[in-house]
């Protein structure tokens, strides 16, 4: 199919009413594609790029295998977590056994203060207590006031629609928080799940983030990240898996059309080929979507071009020696936010590989990397000393400026679900109404609900193990 010659292919050899393709190749397509093959269905996934893990990849740099960007998961990931274990990936990126955030922060004039995020092993919200007591970054009555807020959040009701069309910001206000108490917990947490600030952020996603993360399992917000490159799971891992189910999965194939057939099926047209399928799944992003989906198929498509985007910018930074001894912090008093050391990950044999993280990036995004430099290498001296005497032997930046939708007030009622109304026609992608922001999770969640419609249609059953994440939640 990538050779450029021309055919007119259908899947004549596959009996009907079995076949799906799956249109884009992030963790959304991948999921919905195994989901479909472990189904019985047969499945044709279409990846417009050169490999497979949409907007969480890697790339070369020299010897250096580099993230577009730090991602992490938390233990509440039920749906990535499940997918980790599909793809036989589990073990390279293992959870924290417990909650423990080191946040350096550098607002105080006597200098850099480190405070500590962690839990306890004691119920909600018991767990978190001991550490919010003593946590130096905030006075004893903003302390004890965010115990009153996270008890309020607590009793909002997340099937209530109201809470999307405020702003958390304003809520937080309302419940006492100060600006300092907003910087030095609820945006430290917020910013990085939320990719926004809690004034931007619908307060119906920022309650669900933090009642699900913080108020739920005693363990749920413990973190876990990749120690290999992103690629090493969201590509090899995960075509390995499709290959033994049965996926063709083909690569460089931009599907340019989707329309409905005589026959009462599907033809998805890309270069040089129609492929014809009894269901196809779109998990591509909200515009491509929009640009993709047949007339009818929404009542609202507009909606799609409404919901924004927001941009997540990383600056990676190579030293000569090692000077930083922890695996990531958090940083406040400081444009820096997370900071992550990926030398064993990148394969980098000599010095240190840390990535700063930077969400809600929306004034940096398009900064030279000459200012950007001029900016983050006099934070990281000022966070951490090892760094003053150390030689900087690379400095670049990754900036995605469509990262994630922006769970602005009132995105809620933008999202669709899986269903359209073009029978044997899905959605899927973080962005579909999966109840949880822009993250791994999201897209596995709605890969699953695309795949769980598909199978109905198709006539097929659910493999229960497919669904297996939901009883662990
Ligand atoms: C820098 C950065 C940091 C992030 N950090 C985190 C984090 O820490 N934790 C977390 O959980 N999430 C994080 N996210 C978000 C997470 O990466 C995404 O939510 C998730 O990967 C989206 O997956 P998806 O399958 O829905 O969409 P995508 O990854 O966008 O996949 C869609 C795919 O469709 C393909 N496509 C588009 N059009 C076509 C076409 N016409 N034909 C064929 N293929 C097509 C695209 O090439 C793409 O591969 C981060 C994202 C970024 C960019």
């Amino acid at each position: 199919m990538t050779d450029g010659t021309r055919s007119e292919r259908t899947h004549d050899d596959i009996p009907s009413g079995r076949t799906a393709v799956v249109i884009g190749g992030g963790l959304a397509g991948i999921t919905a594609a195994l989901a479909l093959a472990d189904a019985g269905v047969r499945v044709t996934l279409l990846e417009g790029r050169p490999r497979l893990g949409g907007l969480a990849f890697s790339f070369q740099r020299g010897d250096l295998t580099v993230d577009n960007g730090q991602h992490v998961y938390l233990r509440c990931c039920t749906a990535y977590r499940w997918f980790l274990d599909r793809i036989e990936g589990a073990e390279l990126a293992p959870l924290q056994n417990r909650l423990d955030v080191p946040v350096l922060d550098l607002a105080k004039p006597e200098g850099r203060r480190l405070g500590r995020l962690r839990r306890d092993p004691l119920p909600v919200p018991l767990h978190l207590g001991r550490s919010l007591a003593v946590y130096p970054h905030l006075s004893l009555a903003e302390r004890a006031k965010i115990g009153r807020a996270a008890l309020a959040l607590r009793g909002l009701d997340l099937a209530d629609p109201s809470l999307d069309a405020q702003d958390f910001g304003s809520w937080l206000a309302a419940h006492g928080q100060s600006a300092r108490a907003v910087e030095a917990l609820w945006d430290l947490v917020g910013v990085a799940t939320l990719n926004a600030v809690a004034g931007d952020a619908s307060l119906g996603l920022a309650a669900m983030v933090f009642k699900t993360g913080l108020l739920s399992d005693p363990g749920a917000a413990d973190i876990g990240w990749a120690h290999v490159p992103l690629g090493e799971l969201h590509d090899r891992l995960a075509r390995k898996a499709l290959d033994s189910a049965g996926v063709r999965t083909e690569v460089r194939t931009r599907v340019t059309s989707v329309s409905t057939n005589e026959n009462g099926s599907w033809n998805v047209q890309v270069p040089g080929e129609t492929l014809t399928a009894d269901a196809v799944v779109l998990a591509v992003a909200q515009r491509e979507a929009h640009d993709l989906l047949p007339a009818g198929a929404l009542d609202a498509p507009e909606n799609l071009l409404d919901i924004g985007t927001a941009p997540i910018l990383n600056v990676h930074v190579v030293y000569d020696r090692t000077v930083l001894t922890k695996p990531f912090f958090a940083a406040l008093g400081t444009p820096v936010q997370w900071v992550f050391d990926r030398t064993h990950a990148s394969g980098l044999r000599e010095g240190q590989y840390l990535a700063l993280s930077q969400s809600a990036a929306q004034d940096e995004i398009d900064a030279p990397v000459a200012e950007l430099r001029e900016r983050y290498l006099p934070e990281l001296e000022r966070l951490l000393p090892a760094a003053r005497g150390a030689e900087v032997k690379d400095f670049f930046v990754t900036r995605e400026r469509t990262a994630t939708f922006a769970p602005t007030p009132g995105v809620g009622r933008l999202r669709p679900g899986a269903r359209t109304k073009a029978p044997g026609l899905y959605l899927a992608g973080a962005w579909t109404a999966t109840g949880w922001p822009a993250t791994m999770e999201s897209a596995v969640r709605s890969g699953v609900s695309a795949a769980d419609a598909a199978l109905g249609t198709l006539g097929r059953p659910r493999p229960r193990h497919l669904f297996e994440f939901e009883e662990a939640a």
